[in-house]
């Protein structure tokens, strides 16, 4: 995508972290081999070049893109992970420890607390527990390719 290179080279690379442009290029190639059988796809790929080349207007010289915009960005951005997540059934990076962990903070909590009454132990257990659940989940998924 030809606006997003010329973005990329145009930004500080914090601004490049700040908009996640790693993460984009990876979304924007997963939109591109899903439009022609996904109308989603398709149309979350027009809107995507359309929100970068807002980006690319509004970055010229020395300007700070604004935070309502990099907002607008993410916004879209968080739109179409869960369209690919539910819709193609793929996960970004770390998706599986930030969602097995709290788990294991609860598990371990309600275990400690209820079941092994031992809470000085299970506090700690239960989130490391879930957060390697979490990496071997995550690590399935990569191995699948179903990481984005
Ligand atoms: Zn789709």
């Amino acid at each position: 995508m030809h606006v997003f290179e010329k973005l990329s080279k145009s930004l500080s690379a914090k601004a490049a972290r700040r908009l996640h442009l790693s993460l984009w290029e990876r979304i924007i190639t997963r939109l591109n081999s899903f439009a022609s059988d996904c109308e989603k796809c398709g149309q979350y790929r027009d809107q995507v070049r359309h929100s970068f080349q807002d980006l690319v207007n509004a970055s010229g010289g020395e300007r700070e893109l604004s935070k309502a915009m990099i907002n607008a960005n993410q916004r879209l951005k968080n739109e179409i992970v869960g369209h690919l997540h539910h819709g193609h059934g793929l996960v970004v990076e770390g998706y599986y420890i930030a969602t097995c962990l709290p788990l294991g903070v609860l598990f371990g909590f309600a275990l400690g607390l209820l079941v092994f009454k031992n809470i000085a132990l299970w506090m700690p257990l239960g989130p490391a527990i879930g957060a390697i659940i979490g990496a071997v989940r995550g690590a399935y998924a990569k191995s699948k390719g179903l990481t984005i």
